[in-house]
């Protein structure tokens, strides 16, 4: 029998009122229910953010390195359990093992850094056109604060949005997507473990409908840090700014990556594959338009054509295994869906294209790597987000078409180019409308310590991670001393 996951209030593993759970489902074998979580309603949220709201003073008092100090032992203990909490990451979500458990290491670098911001928590110190006054600045938590994450980093994104919130002084109210809440779980029993005081971390599970408004609404709530698709966040911006607290938004992409004539085209079909298919496509730093200067066109296609085909698919848990499902039926709907509409719309398909069926693949949402060339900057394959494992492949005459074409887009999350050709790459860097900037690397796998964050209708707000993301969980207080009368 599959284990029943509970919320976390105020320090307690708790049921939800209406004592409904929802089953966890792995996407690669169906058969399989990795667990039941509560079905959370409007009276659970309500508690975890009351909860919340009590515990913030005392939490805040603490001084701030002792804070991070729980960040630092729950790391310890994630990381004694790294491989099961790999495995639990591929069970519900699909990515393969070696993604998951890579995940995992990166939310457990993430708990050490911000650890480590317990004690750096820096701010200014000014001098002042007065005599014998002392300015200085100090940085104040906001209170409460609401993180809202989405299921395909199920461990990284949430942990990279609670740790510098509870480090900033803040309690947290987290609600993970519902495909995957598992991960988040286990980074807040890590936290219970790490002996956490109660009701600074409080988790509750249940579909966005039935938790969102009451958790944004709620009074005690200052901030709202959320990852998504675009319609929720944008939903949620409207909502969450005519309460005057601070916002963040973290949604879709279409990452192009340029590849230009003097480029290693065995290298470039690496970074290609990587940034395309790795995670099924499942990342919103995925590369899902390729842009390839004419001259290399014909030759760099049939290369990558057949690293694509050499691609393994399956379940996530079997070695050697280069690309699992597509998270649920939905989403293997929405990419084929987009596969047929890219071919109505002109484009020519080179590659994949269909569901994977037959023995193990009957079993999840399998579905080809997929490669469309003769794409033109107007189809809706070359503008709209799929989230999944679809190439967008497009010619450009000359460097300067290949800008033009790789800012078409009203997304700007990450882009990527492969050159060797150092004008290029400072013109590229400078001009390209992307927030995560990459020079002959994929568009997806940036690291921990660096901000993270795209520009246009990608984001909105102050940047996650790295040295940056503290910005968003404090605010700033401006001291004027005069120290003598
Ligand atoms: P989603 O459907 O927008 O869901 C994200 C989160 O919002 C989930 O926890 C969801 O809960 C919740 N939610 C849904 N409706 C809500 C409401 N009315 N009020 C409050 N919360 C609500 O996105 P997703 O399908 O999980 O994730 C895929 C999207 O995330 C893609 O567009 C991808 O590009 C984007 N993404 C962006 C980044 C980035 O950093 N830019 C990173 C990763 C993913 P339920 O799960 O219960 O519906």
């Amino acid at each position: 029998m599959p284990e029943i996951f509970r919320n976390y209030i105020a320090g307690q593993w708790v049921e939800c009122q209406s004592k409904k759970t929802v089953p966890n489902i792995n996407p690669a074998d169906t058969d399989e229910i990795v667990g039941y979580f509560q079905a959370s309603g409007p009276e659970d949220t309500q508690a975890a953010c009351d909860a919340a709201a009590k515990a913030q003073p005392a939490w805040a008092a603490l001084p701030a390195p002792r804070r991070g100090e729980y960040l630092f032992k729950a790391a310890e203990i994630l990381e004694s359990h790294l491989a099961k909490l790999g495995e639990d990451m591929t069970r519900e979500e699909g990515k393969t093992l070696p993604e998951g458990k890579a995940e995992v290491k990166r939310a457990i670098n993430i708990f050490r850094y911000f650890g480590g911001e317990g004690a750096r928590q820096f701010s200014y110190q000014i001098p002042s056109e007065r005599e014998n006054v002392f300015c200085y600045t100090m940085r104040k938590p906001l209170g409460v604060v609401a993180l809202i994450t989405p299921w395909n980093f199920p461990s990284a994104i949430p942990a990279w949005k609670m740790a510098p919130a509870l480090v900033g002084g803040n309690t947290v109210v987290i609600k993970p997507a519902s495909l995957a809440p598992l991960s988040a779980y286990r980074l807040v029993e890590a936290l219970h473990e790490a002996g956490i005081p109660a009701g600074a971390i409080n988790y509750i599970t249940g579909g966005g409908g039935a938790v969102g408004n009451t958790l944004v609404d709620h009074p005690a709530i200052r901030a709202v840090s959320f990852t998504g698709s675009c319609e929720v966040g944008g939903a949620l911006y409207d909502r969450v700014t005519k309460r005057r607290i601070r916002v963040q938004l973290e949604m879709g992409g279409k990452n192009p990556t340029i590849v230009l004539k003097d480029s290693d085209l065995n290298y470039a079909a690496d970074v290609l594959v990587n940034g395309a298919f790795f995670s099924t496509g499942q990342k919103c730093t995925a590369c899902s338009r390729a842009i390839i200067e004419r001259a290399i066109y014909e030759p760099l296609m049939k290369i990558l054509v057949e690293k694509t085909r050499k691609m393994k698919v399956g379940n996530g848990l079997e070695p050697g295994i280069d690309m699992g499902p597509a998270v649920d039926q939905g989403q293997l709907e929405t990419d084929l869906n987009y596969i047929e509409i890219a071919k109505k719309d002109g484009a020519k398909l080179l590659c994949g294209g269909h569901r994977l069926t037959g023995g193990i693949y009957d079993k999840g949402y399998f579905v080809e790597p997929t490669i469309f060339t003769d794409v033109t900057p107007e189809m809706r394959i070359a503008q709209e987000e799929v989230f999944g494992p679809v190439l967008a492949v497009m010619v450009a005459n000359d460097f300067d078409d290949a800008m033009r074409l790789a800012n078409s887009a009203r997304f700007g999350l990450s882009a990527s180019i492969v050159t060797r050709d150092l004008t290029r790459v400072y013109q590229f860097t400078n001009q390209i409308q992307a927030g995560l900037i990459t020079v002959n690397l994929p568009t997806a796998g940036v690291e921990y310590q660096l901000p993270f964050g795209g520009t246009k209708e990608s984001s909105f707000g102050m940047r996650e991670q790295g040295p940056l993301a503290l910005d968003f969980y404090t605010e700033t207080r401006t001291v004027y001393l005069k120290y003598t009368q």
